[in-house]
């Protein structure tokens, strides 16, 4: 499962795990806000009943009232562990930083074949990177052949095929084979090679 998650930088949208920043914005901060003004309303009630100076005296005098005043112990204990549980369980949550699915074509579209090489490549945040050309037949890695002006040859030290490619430098033709791979994710013929690769295996 690990394997099929990257990190949010992709800017694909999060369709599962757990929304702690939602979370903590919609329902945590409104809670924290609604208890502060509890409070504050509590300490005002408490001034305004106080008719002498000596008010502070006598706040300090009520907070230490409360302070002694003993708590059943199942009380401390079970509010000790209901908060602790809940501290673990929230960190357990998945966060929607870290939770991003995979698009299905990074998982299975890694190889095709384009000026009849077969390409294999890997992808990098969404881009399809390394894209390594190979003889078809014997799935060796191809190596530089002939260069002449404006193209070159890639060649299998295997079976001495020659592959002519029209681009200047390899650099190029890498290109190439980037902006078909991109045409072929965004109109869905990926789907064929996969199923092409699929039929030869
Ligand atoms: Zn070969």
């Amino acid at each position: 499962m690990r394997k099929y998650l990257r990190p949010r930088s992709a800017g694909i949208e999060n369709r599962m795990g757990f929304d702690k920043k939602a979370f903590r914005d919609k329902f945590l901060y409104p809670i924290a806000v609604a208890i502060a003004i509890g409070m504050l309303a509590l300490v005002w009630r408490f001034l305004l009943s106080q008719s002498s100076k000596e008010w502070i005296v006598s706040a300090f005098t009520h907070v230490g009232l409360w302070l002694q005043t003993p708590l059943p112990l199942w009380v401390t204990l079970s509010a000790a562990l209901l908060v602790s549980l809940s501290i673990v369980v929230y960190r357990k949550l998945p966060s929607t930083a870290a939770i991003v699915e995979v698009p299905e074509h990074e998982r299975k579209y890694l190889e095709d074949d384009f000026f009849d090489i077969r390409w294999r490549w890997k992808y990098q945040d969404g881009e399809p990177i390394n894209m390594t050309p190979y003889c078809p037949i014997e799935q060796m890695q191809l190596s530089r052949g002939h260069a002449m002006t404006g193209s070159f040859t890639l060649v299998c030290e295997k079976c001495n095929n020659s592959y002519f490619i029209q681009y200047p430098d390899a650099l190029a033709a890498q290109y190439a084979v980037r902006r078909m791979i991109d045409q072929k994710i965004r109109n869905g013929e990926w789907r064929e090679a996969v199923a092409a690769k699929a039929e030869r295996t």
